[in-house]
């Protein structure tokens, strides 16, 4: 499982710590030593966890936590608060701040890994490990494989994460800056057009089964996948 995690931090030294120990486990990391860079950064990129001190110099972390959840775009990315001490935690239990867990410092790396990981499958079910099935289309995180009624089809990269996405989110219209968000991790930088480009990739993967039919176009909104 790897995720693009940003932290926000402002002491250099659990900074550090932050960065080696996410990179040993194969997720990409963004640092933000106060809110106001972390805002700047969010901007453009939409990470899969946010890692969020408490004491930030300028705007806190329980403040910066209350914006992202009053942010259409930003509401449900995962929140993991670090707090120094346990009256700081059993505030951020207390507050109804919007973090998903927290962690008290000092935290074992292997505690940590173990929170992410549980907080990952709990909300953004696409970056876990686990095979995904909707009428008759399987997805295999594992072996990076997709079965259509037990056919093999051949997905590109971006085509099986965007798959990916989409199974793990049916039924739902997402639009092509919110998949930009959600695949692509970047809506600034890529054009929109690119999603179109890859859906229609997708599509002609699927074709060999029928299930293209699964992958649908909202007029004027954006795609869904959707069984009906
Ligand atoms: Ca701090």
């Amino acid at each position: 499982m790897s995720a693009t995690i940003l932290v926000v931090e402002d002491e250099p030294g659990i900074q550090e710590v932050l960065k080696f120990n996410l990179g040993q486990h194969g997720h990409d990391v963004l640092v933000a030593p106060d809110a106001e860079e972390a805002l700047k950064l969010l901007r453009g990129a939409l990470p899969d966890l946010i890692l969020l001190d408490w004491m930030l110099p300028g705007m806190s972390g329980i403040e910066l936590a209350r914006r992202l959840r009053a942010d259409p775009r930003l509401k449900n990315v995962p929140i993991i608060m670090l707090t120094a001490r346990t009256e700081e935690r059993d505030k951020v239990l207390g507050l109804d701040t919007g973090a998903d867990d927290y962690i008290t410092k000092p935290f074992s790396p292997r505690e940590l890994m173990a929170r992410i990981k549980a907080v990952l499958r709990r909300r953004a079910p696409q970056m876990t490990e686990d095979p995904v099935e909707i009428a008759g289309l399987r997805l295999d995180p594992v072996s990076h494989r997709v079965f259509g009624n037990g056919t093999p089809l051949e997905l590109g990269p971006t085509e099986f994460r965007l798959l990916h996405f989409l199974m793990t989110h049916p039924e739902r219209v997402y639009t092509r800056s919110q998949l930009l968000d959600h695949v692509w991790g970047d809506h600034v930088f890529v054009e929109e057009r690119t999603v179109d480009v890859h859906i229609r990739r997708l599509r002609s993967a699927l074709e060999p089964t029928g299930h293209n039919r699964l992958i649908q176009t909202v007029r004027g909104s954006g795609y869904r996948l959707s069984t009906t």
